[in-house]
């Protein structure tokens, strides 16, 4: 049940790593079971939506009642900060509810399931990286459980993040093996990180926008997980979740936009890496899952400039802008410009580091 198309609204709809138009281009190409399967996910889609409209209509909750974080210096928050990791793993026994049975919960043994203790070790790397790098006690900064659900309805090819929880399908063994890869797992717990950190509308830039700080946390779970720095990384969101019939490396690449697949069933990766090539489209809410080729290649770019570790730098003037955003219909030209304000902050008027990302901004046509 992928809910893309949810309609966007103050509070934050649900996020998934596969988008639309990769299911509608499947129900084209895709042989009579794969477009079947694929027609009956756009439907469910198309449900989805809708349900999600009458809920949001019944309990809409102001933004301003969201809780906000203001970034805090390491220094101060380390000392008195408290790691409060608390997962749970739940079963959906390839059925629509949610959470399901719950088969690991914290401090547990691994199960044997590859995909409930993947899952279950993944989204610990990623509190790691929040908590250790960005002082950031889990999703909320509240040090809110994290819920996850694998083996979520049958043949189910997406994973997402429904503002509460984690689900994830099995995929359906020929397009999609898997959706339990680490910078998945990263991407979908960092649309939480938006939600509680002010959000960002998921639709046209800012939902791009959204989709890209996904990416960029997503990658750097895994980067972390593995010790890899700039240079080790693939920079490929989704990598080994495509099935083996699939000409294709990954979901999306962050070095090189656009490259990540191109199949006869799947299509070619949309993703733009320049302002040029930017894509004006009413699918994909406003091409969120197309468009962060752009914001993505920037921080890959600035990335590659500073060298070292993207937790470092990088990812803290990423998480400081986000946190000091505050306007949740951000564009990317407004995006660029907080990078380059909270660059200021940390680094310093006229530093190498904010001439470098003003520099990384222009490589991608966006000029601050
Ligand atoms: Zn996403």
């Amino acid at each position: 049940m992928c809910q893309c198309h949810a309609s966007p609204g103050p509070r934050q709809p649900i996020n998934c790593i596969v988008p639309p138009y990769m299911l509608e281009v499947l129900a084209m190409r895709g042989d009579a079971k794969t477009a079947k399967a694929a027609r009956a996910q756009l439907e469910l889609n198309e449900k989805a939506r809708r349900e999600r409209q009458d809920r949001q209509s019944l309990r809409m909750t102001p933004q301003s009642t969201l809780p906000t974080f203001d970034f805090v210096t390491p220094a101060l928050s380390q000392a008195t900060m408290q790691r409060n990791l608390d997962r749970a793993v739940h079963d959906g026994e390839q059925k629509a509810a949610l959470p399901g049975k719950l088969v690991r919960k914290e401090g547990d043994p691994p199960t044997g399931d590859v995909d409930v203790d993947r899952v279950y070790d993944g989204a610990g790397h990623v509190y790691d990286l929040y908590f250790t790098h960005f002082q950031r006690d889990s999703l909320d900064g509240l040090g809110m459980k994290l819920v996850q659900t694998v083996h979520h309805r049958k043949n189910y090819s997406n994973a997402f993040w429904n503002g509460e929880q984690m689900a994830y399908g099995d995929g359906d063994g020929e397009i999609f093996s898997t959706f339990t890869e680490l910078s998945v797992i990263g991407h979908e717990l960092s649309h939480g990180v938006v939600q509680f950190s002010g959000g960002l509308v998921y639709q046209g830039q800012s939902g791009a926008l959204n989709e890209s700080f996904a990416d960029v946390f997503g990658i750097m779970a895994k980067q972390h997980a593995l010790g890899e720095s700039v240079d080790d990384s693939d920079w490929l969101v989704g990598k080994g979740i495509l099935g083996p019939e699939i000409n294709g490396v990954a979901l999306r690449s962050m070095r090189a936009p656009g490259t990540a697949y191109a199949d006869a069933v799947l299509g070619q990766d949309p993703q733009p890496y320049h302002m040029d090539f930017y894509m004006d489209t009413t699918s994909d809410n406003g091409g969120v899952h197309i468009n962060s080729g752009i914001p993505n290649h920037a921080f890959y770019l600035y990335c590659q400039y500073l060298g070292g570790n993207a937790w470092a730098k990088p990812g803290q003037i990423w998480y400081h802008a986000l946190q000091r955003l505050n306007n949740p219909l951000a564009s990317f030209h407004d995006w660029a410009g907080q990078t380059v304000s909270s660059a200021m902050e940390l680094h310093g008027i006229g530093s190498l580091e904010v001439n470098l990302l003003r520099r990384a901004w222009k490589l991608v046509g966006i000029q601050v």
